[in-house]
């Protein structure tokens, strides 16, 4: 296998097993030292590598994602410590262990290394049990926190986002809008008359009810940084992360159709036969200082205002930058 200073290419798997195994990302400069990787760890685990941090970068946020990466430090343009702080900063990527593995091992390299979110400093030259021992290690780790946070943010009954979840990503996001001036956009979806669908039919079909009605609006949710979350009974969010109002009512009539292919019936409702949803729509441009609470309330209020209405519509707020119009 040819490798260069700017090598970057996938080890091909072998078997359908392999699609299984744990994938590292190996980013060094010097394609001896990506060889000898390769030597020693393509046997255990699916392998790409690149010699440049813009390029690990782009393989690091493509899927199927790795599940650790391997970084050299000192690399041209942009170093190893460089790279960490990217990948750290990216929602898409921060969630990767970064294990350093270089020659500088003096006190201050390593607090860095760790002080930038790496789980592991490994001193060159390497030994490949050794670095096998650690990467197995924090790959086990990860899973372990994978499970843990997926029981922590998930719903028990309809097995969507819960609202831990939207308490961390409206934060998150919040943020994010302030920072790069992009609009957030949030949707507030309540069902109508789910009481009396639940005294109509039961509170076990009223379950069912809830379990279809989010595996169905979850899909009209694609983007990366967006959320469906259920936020109480029957009632759940969207969050739209770089959205305007346009976007957001798009959305909102997307989730009205849904639930009109999805067909429910409810006859205990007094106008509508099928199950049907009420939606407030509010978008912000938030400004350092603006409080995300601010959005919800908008969202809740417009809501209100669609349950006024009549219900089975959406509903916007004139809620903009941050401040009530
Ligand atoms: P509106 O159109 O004004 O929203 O009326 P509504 O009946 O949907 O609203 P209300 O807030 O009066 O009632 C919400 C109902 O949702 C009451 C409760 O029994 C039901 N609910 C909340 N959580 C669950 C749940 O986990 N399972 C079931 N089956 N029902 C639930
Ligand atoms: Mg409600
Ligand atoms: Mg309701």
């Amino acid at each position: 296998m040819a490798l260069t200073q700017t090598a970057q290419s996938t080890i091909t798997p072998i078997s359908s097993n392999e699609a299984k195994r744990a994938r590292l990302l190996i980013v060094d400069d010097d394609s001896h030292q990506v060889r000898f990787y390769l030597n020693g760890l393509s046997k255990i685990y699916h392998c790409s590598f690149s010699g440049k941090a813009e390029n690990a970068l782009q393989l690091a946020r493509q899927f199927p994602q790795p599940d650790l990466i391997i970084l050299d430090v000192v690399m041209p343009e942009v170093n190893g410590f460089e790279l960490c702080s990217m990948l750290k900063e990216d929602q898409l990527t921060a969630h990767i262990p970064v294990i350093f593995v270089s020659g500088q091992d003096d006190m201050d390299s390593k607090v860095k290394g760790f002080s930038l979110g790496c789980v592991d400093y490994i001193p060159k030259p390497v030994f490949i049990p050794e670095m096998e021992a650690r990467i197995s290690t924090h790959i086990k780790l990860k899973q372990q926190t994978q499970l843990l946070e997926s029981l922590a943010y998930v719903d028990p009954l309809t097995e969507v986002s819960n609202r831990r979840k939207y308490n961390e990503t409206i934060q998150r996001e919040w943020a994010r809008s302030i920072r790069y001036a992009q609009p957030l956009a949030m949707l507030i979806i309540d069902i109508d008359h789910f009481k009396q669908f639940n005294d109509f039919y039961g509170h076990g079909v009223g379950d069912d009810c809830l379990i279809k009605v989010a595996s169905e609006l979850k899909g009209v949710v694609h983007r990366p940084g967006d959320l469906f979350a259920r936020i109480g009974g029957e009632e759940f969010v969207i969050l739209l992360a770089d959205c305007g109002i346009d976007g957001a009512e798009k959305k909102a009539q997307e989730v009205i159709n849904v639930m009109g292919f999805l067909n429910i019936a409810n006859q205990g409702a007094p106008r509508h036969d099928r199950v049907t949803v009420s939606i407030g729509v509010a978008v912000a441009l938030p400004k350092a200082g603006d409080e995300a609470l601010n959005l919800f309330q908008a969202a809740d209020e417009a809501l209100y205002e669609a349950k006024h209405r009549g219900r089975n519509q959406f509903k916007s707020s004139r809620f903009y930058n941050g401040k009530q119009a």
